[in-house]
């Protein structure tokens, strides 16, 4: 239990913002976030409660949660979830935290993808699921495959296969295609690690927290889209397509590995930023 003096959530919330402003860019939001995710209440109730003086408990487990805010812990960790195409994932340290801009790799995927046919799907190193989920669910005809080399992670995205009650998914233990001989898909989707092991980015902000293994890709970061844009022709059906995300400045070397698998129908997609950063090949 606390010995603090009483405080209002109000007060709590300016407090924490200011604890935060060393080690946050949005440190409002954060205490208002990670106050809903202690009180178990949407934002509303908590704009509108203002006044009301936190539970001794409440306020330790808040005051817990910004001091690992203050090292840098991401947020999604904190709370154990995170929004992706309307769904809510559940995280862990375990998995990539779901970016808002891999949902341009799942707007396209679903241009490709017809709705009225039992079309197989494939997402290579799935994380939490994200984009397995968000394509199962917009497409129930399909059957997803969601495969990572992590145990953790298909744990985490199984988890969340069956919160949204995604029936079509099915998961498997591969590094990349290991597990998949002689399986083919008309739609071979990833978000593979794409940063060069050593790249400054992996010692800023969230990245800091996340494995490893879902974010570096040897020394120039093209690593595993070598391999996957490699093996992906083995594995599509006729008139399938191979959609990944990478860095964006890898466009043209992504383009590049691409051609010489004679995937020369491509296309390159932008980010929310603007920035390159999906590439589709039609085989
Ligand atoms: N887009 C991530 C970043 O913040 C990297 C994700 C990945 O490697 N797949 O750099």
């Amino acid at each position: 239990m606390s010995n603090e003096p009483e405080i209002s959530y109000a007060d709590l919330i300016q407090r924490a913002k200011q604890q935060l402003y060393d080690s946050s860019e949005t440190p409002r939001i954060d205490a208002e976030v990670l106050l809903q995710h202690v009180l178990n209440k949407p934002l509303a109730w908590l704009l509108t409660h203002g006044d009301q003086i936190a539970e001794p408990e409440h306020l330790v487990d808040f005051n817990a949660l910004i001091a690992r805010r203050q090292t840098g812990e991401p947020i999604a960790y904190l709370t154990g979830v995170r929004e992706f195409w309307s769904l809510e994932l559940a995280v862990s340290p375990a998995v990539l935290i779901p970016r808002p801009d891999t949902e341009v790799l799942v707007e396209q995927a679903l241009v490709l993808l017809p709705a009225d046919r039992a079309i197989k799907v494939l997402d290579l190193g799935t994380g939490s699921g994200a984009i397995a989920l968000a394509l199962a669910k917009e497409r129930p005809l399909a059957t997803v495959t969601a495969v990572d080399s992590s145990m953790a992670a298909l744990d985490i995205a199984r988890l969340n296969a069956t919160t949204a009650q995604l029936k079509n998914i099915e998961f498997i233990k591969s590094d990349w295609f290991s597990a998949l001989e002689g399986q083919r898909f008309n739609l071979i989707a990833a978000n593979p690690p794409y940063v060069a092991e050593g790249d400054p980015h992996l010692g800023r902000g969230d990245l800091r927290f996340e494995p490893d293994l879902a974010l570096a890709s040897g020394a120039d970061g093209l690593q595993a889209l070598r391999h996957i844009i490699e093996q992906a022709p083995n594995h599509l059906e006729d008139n399938g397509a191979l959609l990944v995300e990478h860095g964006y400045d890898q466009e043209d070397a992504v383009a590049r590995l691409m051609d010489q698998q004679g995937l020369s129908r491509k296309r390159c997609f932008r980010d929310l930023n603007d920035l390159p950063r999906c590439s589709l090949a039609l085989i």
